[in-house]
């Protein structure tokens, strides 16, 4: 048996290994260390959440951005970016569409756009707590203040996305620019999590300079965070921004270390992203496969969704789009899996 796989086994018995056990893992990963990883995460997800995949509405908001990430097709310096924002009249439009269509979380995703103040926002929120009393609304807006994300609390939020992007300051410093800081980043996940929101942290595969060091310590910083959900996809280069000529990131790592975390952390919620769906055909559904148990279809309106650029050829249309929900579940059913029609909340504690 290759090294690899014995340490998947060990993985698989004891959900969670040495530092030099996940570095080996990773590095040298192999066909069968692949398949017991994916078998065992799988087997695992389904003895915990059963073959229902959660939903989740992403309405992607505003692609103004003040930051500049070297990786983001919405990042200030790009100009070639077509900005909108939608109103809140749009906004609660998106949440009406989506509530007819069986979804029961909204993610408010944008990037960091100064127009939406705290007012803005929380009234914005308050408005969908009040019309959707039954659902859970997420918000994936960035790095904001402590009183802000209290007020955001308050006003009805319950979960926040704010991926830490990589657990090494010294890789986040190359894919940022100086202005903007790692430890703040973090400090921002605990701040939430202390105020109350199922937190969901994540990063990128195979962004540029990710080592497999980077990748062991993204592992122990979630360890450490223990958040409520994972978002993690692959790296994809867009074409107006300075890792313009980047090879992606890899599908099949992606799938690996989306097993790895599943069996390091059993309850945690884990989406089979749209970069990763982008990146493969069939790609989400593998990712459920191997041990992914949510999803996240474009609630945005057709135009937004053209805008909202994150990387090149983001997918926005067939079951990736919420309106075609019946085509997301015919291909789940085809793996065997259906939609669970309610909030989803995590486990986690
Ligand atoms: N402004 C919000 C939302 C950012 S966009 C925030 O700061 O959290 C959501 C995620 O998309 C990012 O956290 C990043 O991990 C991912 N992303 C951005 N550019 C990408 C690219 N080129 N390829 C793959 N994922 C990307």
């Amino acid at each position: 048996m290759s090294k690899a796989s014995e340490l998947a086994r060990r993985l698989i018995r004891e959900h969670d290994l040495p530092d030099e056990g996940l570095y080996t893992l990773i590095a040298e990963r192999d066909a069968e260390s692949r398949a017991a990883l994916k078998e065992a995460a799988g087997d695992l997800a389904r003895s915990i959440y059963g073959r229902k995949i959660f939903i989740r509405g992403l309405i992607e908001f505003t692609n103004y951005c003040k930051n500049n990430c070297l990786y983001c097709g919405i990042r200030r310096g790009n100009q070639k970016a077509d900005r909108y924002r939608l109103t809140q009249e749009e906004i609660l439009a998106c949440c009406e569409a989506g509530y007819g269509l069986g979804f029961r979380t909204f993610v408010l995703q944008g990037g960091e756009d100064p127009y939406f103040t705290d007012e803005r926002l929380c009234a914005i929120t308050a408005a969908i707590r009040e019309r959707f009393p039954d659902c859970a609304i997420t918000l994936s807006c960035g790095e904001r203040s402590r009183e802000s994300y209290e007020r955001l609390w308050q006003a009805g939020a319950n979960r926040y996305l704010l991926r830490h992007e990589t657990a090494s300051k010294s890789h986040y410093q190359k894919l940022h620019p100086p202005e903007m800081s790692w430890d703040n980043r973090v400090q921002c996940l605990y701040t939430l999590r202390e105020i109350g929101y199922q937190v969901g942290c994540g990063m990128m595969v195979g962004s540029p300079f990710q080592t497999t060091e980077d990748l062991v310590a993204d592992l122990r910083f979630m360890q450490k965070l223990r958040p409520h959900m994972v978002g993690m996809g692959p790296f994809i280069a867009h074409k107006d921004t300075p890792f313009r000529d980047r090879e992606s990131g890899s599908v099949e790592l992606t799938l690996y270390l989306l097993s790895i975390i599943r069996l390091m952390m059993p309850k945690v919620l884990l989406p089979a992203t749209t970069a990763l769906g982008t990146a493969m055909q069939g790609g989400r559904e593998e990712g459920i496969l191997c041990g992914a148990n949510v999803i996240m279809p474009n609630l945005s309106p057709p135009s937004a969704r053209d805008k909202y650029m994150l990387y090149d050829n983001k997918l926005r249309s067939g079951a990736e789009a919420a309106e075609n929900i019946a085509n997301l579940r015919e291909n789940l059913m085809k793996v065997g899996y259906d939609i669970a029609v309610d909030r989803g909340d995590s486990l986690v504690l």
